[in-house]
């Protein structure tokens, strides 16, 4: 029996950013995953958008962009709690832009005027937070229509109806690994636990007790408190302890491929092609890219209360060489429409991911709850045991800050 103060659940972002705000304000932590090292999971097979919010543009009541811009404008700052000036490098993508797809269910014009209203709600913010930055920029607007002519000149006119130009970025997810996971192993207060796989909460008195197995062995460890930080597992987890399974969970399952591109596209925009099935080109300066292709990249939908175990193998980065090939080449002739240049790339790796979010129906869906993320963050249930959906990579680093100020609010006061 192993006995503990702190005890969280899960070592993605959302995990080993709670620990170490936990480690910062003194407390002794032990962290378990499943996984043989830290962030080997979601946390590091995704794109690394750090959202203003701007995708999220079909929420009518804008408070899923409005979470979003604020959580995009804590991300650097809550990372510099843990990792210091690292924060200013973390691999900045080149810029976005958002290509408006044909058959997008919202059309430019209505786009444009939904972005005027996020640049109200952006200047609002930098109006009441003067030592605001977004991953180390300031930029003067979140978006700008360019011509069409532009707009033509990069993306062509088969499938793109118009272009915004935007102050937007992904971070390299490989660089956020390395930083996150030397301070993570580093921190003389935190004890890391990888190979156990978690089954069980249970109350014993006062304690929480999670066990589980490492190989086929037994563990069981006593805690005062529990953060449950487990992402795909987290539902599972909770309702061991007693806590239903929320309304409409949904798991899918999203590959991505990784290329290094033509030189000749190294200073084009990374894009986003809005709103509704579509994809995404994460240019990075070494010269690589993140592609999604979400009608042919989406192979997975689980109701259930955690996704099948056959997930479990690509969320590891375990991707048959058939699969893997036969990925790349529809991804890239799909990409090719909207992304000229894009089917000269020499693909290195294919991977993926669950996304957990609420919804019944596809994103293609204009009425469907995936284009509201505001139903996640901590929750905590009998005084202890705190259970966190973390939502979205852009959320992870000021949820754990808020969090750990909640928890020890709530131990100390
Ligand atoms: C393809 C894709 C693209 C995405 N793009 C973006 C994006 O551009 N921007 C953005 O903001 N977000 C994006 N996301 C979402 C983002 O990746 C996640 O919100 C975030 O990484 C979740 O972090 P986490 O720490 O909760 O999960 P994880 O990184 O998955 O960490 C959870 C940890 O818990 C462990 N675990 C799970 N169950 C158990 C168990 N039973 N026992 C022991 N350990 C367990 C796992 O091994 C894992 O290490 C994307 C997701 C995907 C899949």
């Amino acid at each position: 029996m192993n006995n503990n103060e702190f005890l969280v659940l899960g070592a993605g972002i959302q995990g080993i950013c709670i620990a170490l705000e936990l480690a910062k304000q003194g407390k002794y932590v032990t962290i378990i995953d499943q996984d043989t090292i830290p962030f080997n999971r979601a946390s590091l097979r995704n794109e690394g958008k750090v959202h203003l919010g701007i995708v999220y543009m079909n929420d009518p009541t804008f408070a899923t962009p409005k979470l979003m811009l604020k959580a995009s404008m804590e991300f650097r700052k809550s990372l510099e709690r843990w990792i210091g000036d690292k924060s200013y490098h973390l691999g900045l993508s080149n810029p976005f832009y958002y290509l408006v797809a044909k058959d997008s269910f919202l059309n430019p014009e209505e786009l444009e005027m939904r972005y005027q209203k996020m640049e109200e709600i952006f200047d609002d913010y930098t109006s009441k937070h003067a030592d605001w930055d977004y991953l180390g920029t300031k930029p003067s607007y979140l978006t700008k229509r360019v011509s069409d002519e532009k707009a033509n000149e990069l993306f062509g006119d088969e499938v793109v109806q118009a272009a915004f130009e935007t102050a937007e970025y992904s971070v390299d997810t490989e660089l956020l690994k390395k930083y996150l996971t030397e301070a993570l192993l580093s921190n003389p207060r935190i004890s890391f636990c990888p190979n156990h796989h978690i089954k069980n909460i249970s109350r014993n008195n006062e304690m929480l007790t999670v066990s589980g197995f490492v190989g086929n062995k037994e563990f069981r460890f006593e805690a005062e408190q529990v953060i449950n930080a487990t992402w795909e597992g987290k539902f599972a987890l909770d309702e061991s302890f007693g806590v239903a399974k929320p309304k409409d969970l949904l798991h899918r399952l999203k590959y991505r491929v990784m290329v290094k591109i033509d030189p000749s596209l190294l200073e084009r925009p990374s894009a986003t092609m809005v709103i509704g099935k579509y994809g995404d080109v994460v240019i990075k300066k070494d010269g690589t890219a993140y592609l999604s292709w979400y009608p042919a990249g989406c192979l997975g939908w689980s109701t259930e209360i955690s996704p099948p175990e056959t997930w479990n193998e690509v969320s590891r980065g375990i991707v048959s060489e058939e699969k893997a090939n036969a990925l790349s080449s529809i991804f890239l002739e799909e990409i090719e429409k909207w992304f000229p240049g894009i089917n000269k790339s020499i693909t290195y790796l294919v991977d993926g991911a669950p996304i957990v979010a609420y919804g019944k129906t596809d994103v293609d869906d204009s009425n469907s709850k995936l284009h509201d993320r505001t139903n996640i963050g901590l929750k905590t249930y009998g005084g202890n045991y705190h259970s966190i959906d973390t939502g979205k990579l852009t959320t992870a680093p000021m949820f754990a800050v808020e969090s750990v100020k909640s928890i020890l609010n709530r131990v100390y006061s």
